[in-house]
């Protein structure tokens, strides 16, 4: 089920930030359907799926993989995936340059920022980026590109809280781009949260149930 009147709302509250669709769990009928108004940019977070919907669906699709990403996985994704969003260790990143430098890409990902007040999201510390971010071992990782940062705000209804979340990746991001303009990408807020991610200065939201409905599994 594709809600194309939610789609057209959300894209035009959001202004010029990138709304991505995220279709985990629905069907790629789905997909077509959302591609058919011209959405193109979607985002998975389980590696099979992902590949499976990869290969039944047009060429031109962006796909962003917005899960955690286990190291081993890399190899599966890496000729294709537009944007890795939630890369949390030097680790997952030296991984993806090396499977990007067999098939000679430089392949774009956004560090994962811990936010929340809560214990099970993944996530860098913002002293963790920055020791990523500043390393030396950095520069000789010529195959990817780090384009910005994601993060995921507490699961809560505590407006003020969430506010407060975003707009802490948001400073940390300012004082990022006095050194690193290059890092223009700022991926927060999802369904619950969307509006409050734009007024504290998103410019990639990554929308799920409100684009294709409630999802019957979850993760
Ligand atoms: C599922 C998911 C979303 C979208 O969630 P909705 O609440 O359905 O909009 C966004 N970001 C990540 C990382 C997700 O896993």
């Amino acid at each position: 089920m594709f809600l194309e009147e939610n789609f057209l709302k959300i894209q035009n509250e959001i202004g010029n930030a990138k709304l991505i669709a995220v279709s985990k769990t629905k069907p790629v009928e789905d997909i077509v359907q959302a591609c058919n108004t011209g959405q193109m940019d979607f985002g998975e977070n389980y590696v099979q799926e992902l590949v499976e919907k990869q290969r039944r669906l047009p060429l031109n699709i962006r796909w962003h993989f917005i899960g955690h990403l286990q190291s081993n996985k890399v190899k599966n994704i890496i000729s294709f995936v537009h944007l890795i969003h939630g890369v949390d260790s030097f680790k997952l990143l030296k991984e993806i340059n090396k499977q990007a430098q067999k098939i000679n890409r430089k392949v774009k990902c956004l560090l994962q920022i811990f936010i929340a007040n809560e214990e099970t999201k993944f996530g860098l510390s913002f002293e963790e980026s920055e020791e990523i971010l500043f390393s030396e071992e950095l520069k000789s990782l010529a195959h990817i590109e780090i384009s910005g940062f994601m993060a995921m705000a507490s699961n809560t209804d505590d407006e003020e809280q969430i506010r407060k979340e975003f707009r802490s990746l948001k400073k940390f991001h300012e004082k990022i781009s006095v050194i690193k303009p290059e890092l223009k990408t700022l991926s927060f807020g999802m369904s619950s949260d969307y509006r409050i991610a734009i007024e504290e200065g998103s410019n990639m939201i990554r929308i799920g149930s409100l684009i294709f409905g409630e999802r019957s599994y979850n993760k």
